[in-house]
């Protein structure tokens, strides 16, 4: 959606809000598409003695794949919206100010850019999730698989000079 700010952008305190759907179902995040529900954004911008300030939230609820046992699984995520808007760049550092195209926001780009941004590069079933046996593949989350736990040849060393050492 695309906001006209025209009634705020020279009175102080003057606030416009708005609520819409952002429709994400077509990104593709490391192969899956994650964002399966619309997303709601809220939210407002207000004049805030000349300074345009963009606030609001973004939810929706994602579908997921875990990466270490690959179970599938939904989880809320809701995203900030915190923007300073401009007519024009004052200070070409600052790229973090949403630019208007007139007096016009473009609200689909920004939310969409702000949420992308705040995607997880990992995702877990839980923050305890066991995975996979690297060995057969049981999903250990579900119990023991079976297998004899791989010991690691250096400590078997050491063990043994140890064992050597007590006689
Ligand atoms: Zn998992
Ligand atoms: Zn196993």
């Amino acid at each position: 959606m695309r906001l006209d700010l025209q009634e705020i952008i020279y009175t102080p305190d003057a606030q416009k809000t708005f609520q819409f759907q952002l429709d994400l179902s077509d990104l593709d995040f490391y192969g899956y598409k994650p964002v399966t529900h619309p997303i709601l954004v809220q939210g407002s911008v207000t004049n805030h003695a000349g300074a345009l300030v963009l606030e609001g939230t973004m939810e929706t609820q994602l579908d997921l794949v875990c990466d270490r046992c690959g179970k599938e699984f939904s989880r809320k995520k809701v995203v900030k919206l915190d923007s300073l808007v401009a007519q024009e760049l004052e200070d070409e550092e600052n790229d973090d100010i949403l630019l208007l195209e007139g007096t016009e926001l473009d609200l689909d780009q920004a939310a969409s850019e702000a949420f992308v941004l705040a995607m997880d590069t990992k995702n877990l079933c839980s923050d305890d999730c066991k995975g996979l046996c690297a060995k057969c593949g049981a999903n250990l989350n579900l119990g023991p698989c079976g297998c004899k736990p791989e010991v690691d040849p250096r400590l078997a060393a050491l063990a043994q000079l140890l064992d050597n050492d007590a006689e």
